[in-house]
């Protein structure tokens, strides 16, 4: 990387940040783009956040990513927030305007190129989400608007998943999600499969042979399983689903393509299919080290 006083600056601020692979992604974003735009790592304290969003405007950087726990606090110090990152209540994508930074959220488009990119459609299928956390919740609104034809939400505190479904029924203005405890799986009956989304926590490095449902029969309902997990590679969910006769993917791609739309926002460049594939394979690369 060369830089010069040319050299547009972006980065990350969040707590904690030691574990990042934006700054791969985005550097090697910007080589294969000739971008002179360097990407930096920021730690910041949650009373320090304000502080550190108008030093970062100040200190005319392009574009900033947010990550946790600030996903949500950040917003009221922003100039604007796009409709779908106002919807969803979270952004992590910050553009410079002459206002002042405008936070977009690119997880959620994220998800859906990367679902794209591995083949995986949504429009008309019956998905699950497992989990009804907050990257739940922004989930099953991008199925919602993607035309999934049904969206079951299982989770251990079913008050969550109810929450999810009364916000989005009413939005919709019909039945679509229903809210499941994690073991009403076992009432579905019949042959239906599955394109089912991991969003809980659980499988996480280190406790990499843990899943949120054990039972091999619950997998035999998996068409597709797309872990948001990244870390493992291969969690002990897409194992069960693989061997259950389904296709399985991790969260890395999604992580990739949120970055790529970041970069897309900030630069204004569009990055193809040939260069994402790139760029994910560097970032396999960098897992596998
Ligand atoms: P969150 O708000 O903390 O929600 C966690 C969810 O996991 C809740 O539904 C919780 O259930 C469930 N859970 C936690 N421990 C459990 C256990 N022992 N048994 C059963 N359920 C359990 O998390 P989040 O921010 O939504 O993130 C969800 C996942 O998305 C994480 O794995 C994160 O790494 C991943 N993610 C990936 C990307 C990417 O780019 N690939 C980006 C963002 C997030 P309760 O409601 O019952 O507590």
């Amino acid at each position: 990387m060369y830089i010069d006083g040319k050299t547009r600056t972006c980065g990350l601020i969040g707590n904690p940040v030691e574990h990042t692979m934006s700054p791969a992604i985005h550097h090697f974003l910007a080589e294969k783009t000739g971008q002179n735009l360097a990407y930096l790592p920021f730690l910041v304290e949650e009373e320090r956040l304000e502080d550190a969003i108008s030093g970062a405007y100040a200190l005319n950087l392009l574009g900033v990513n947010v990550t946790v726990p600030y996903k949500s606090d950040v917003l009221p110090f922003l100039s604007d927030v796009d409709p779908l990152a106002k919807q969803i209540g979270a952004v992590n994508t910050l553009v410079r305007t002459d206002e002042g930074f405008k936070g977009y959220n690119t997880d959620m488009p994220g998800l859906y190129r990367a679902m794209q990119s591995d083949g995986v459609n949504i429009e008309g299928e019956s998905v699950m989400i497992l989990g009804a956390g907050g990257v739940a919740r922004a989930v099953a609104m991008m199925l919602a608007k993607k035309n999934a034809k049904e969206i079951l939400i299982l989770n251990r505190t079913l008050e969550r998943a109810q929450a999810i479904e009364d916000e989005i029924n009413e939005i919709e203005g019909r039945h679509l999600v229903s809210a499941m405890s994690l073991d009403a799986w076992k009432e579905l009956t019949g042959e239906k499969r599955f394109v089912v989304i991991q969003a809980t926590k659980v499988g996480m490095h280190p406790f990499t042979e843990e899943t949120v449902i054990t039972e091999k029969a619950f997998y035999k309902k998996v068409k597709v399983g797309y872990d948001l997990i990244y870390n493992p590679l291969e969690t002990r969910f897409m194992q069960l689903v693989k061997k259950a006769g389904g296709r399985a993917y991790p969260g890395l791609k999604m992580l990739l393509y949120q970055g790529i739309i970041a970069f897309e926002l900030w630069t204004g460049e569009t990055i193809t299919e040939e260069i994402a594939n790139d760029a994910y394979a560097a970032l396999l690369a960098q897992m596998n080290k």
